[in-house]
């Protein structure tokens, strides 16, 4: 299988739109639930972001519960991504995420190029991180997006790290 990061920025978009979400922060609790899947939290190995898979015909998504509550959503709209974009795959098979060291670091890492992460990547970055939500956002704070205070500011209101912001902001889920 190939990545298809655009595809999994439209699925976002699409969920987004069906939702009628129009201002940050993205409720992804919200549209999990809705979706009826069922969301646990649980006290995980801190290398565990969070899990993905069906079973007798219910989704399931775990979060560590351990994690930074950011961090946790981000874990969320990942493995939804997943439920949404890799169906057949997480039937098969629990889907387990062992951290997004691509948040974390440079280096390429099996997050990095695994095109089911990919795609969860972009669906996740997407889904909190809006593109037309951050453009508005953008427009009508003023801030600034080279200055460390702006990234954080602006990750505040969308309640996502400032790494992760910062990714988005740098197109690299694209
Ligand atoms: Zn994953």
């Amino acid at each position: 299988m190939r990545a298809n990061p655009v595809q999994a920025r439209e699925s976002a978009r699409a969920i987004l739109r069906d939702f009628g979400v129009k201002v940050a922060p993205v409720p992804v609790e919200r549209i999990i639930k809705a979706r009826g899947i069922v969301l646990q939290y649980a006290p995980l190995d801190e290398d565990l972001s969070g899990m993905a898979y069906i079973k007798d015909d219910i989704g399931i998504i775990g979060v560590n519960a351990l994690h930074h509550p950011n961090r946790q959503r981000f874990s969320a709209a990942h493995e939804l991504g997943h439920h949404v974009l890799h169906e057949s795959e997480i039937r098969k098979a629990v889907h387990v995420d062992r951290g997004f060291r691509m948040l974390l670091r440079d280096d390429v890492s099996s997050q990095g190029v695994d095109p089911l992460e990919i795609d969860a990547n972009a669906f996740a970055s997407e889904l909190l991180m809006p593109s037309e939500l951050l453009t508005t956002a953008l427009h009508a704070s003023g801030l600034d997006i080279e200055d460390d205070a702006g990234i954080e500011a602006l990750a505040r209101k969308f309640r996502v790290s400032a790494s992760a912001m910062r990714y988005r902001l740098a197109g690299r889920f694209l």
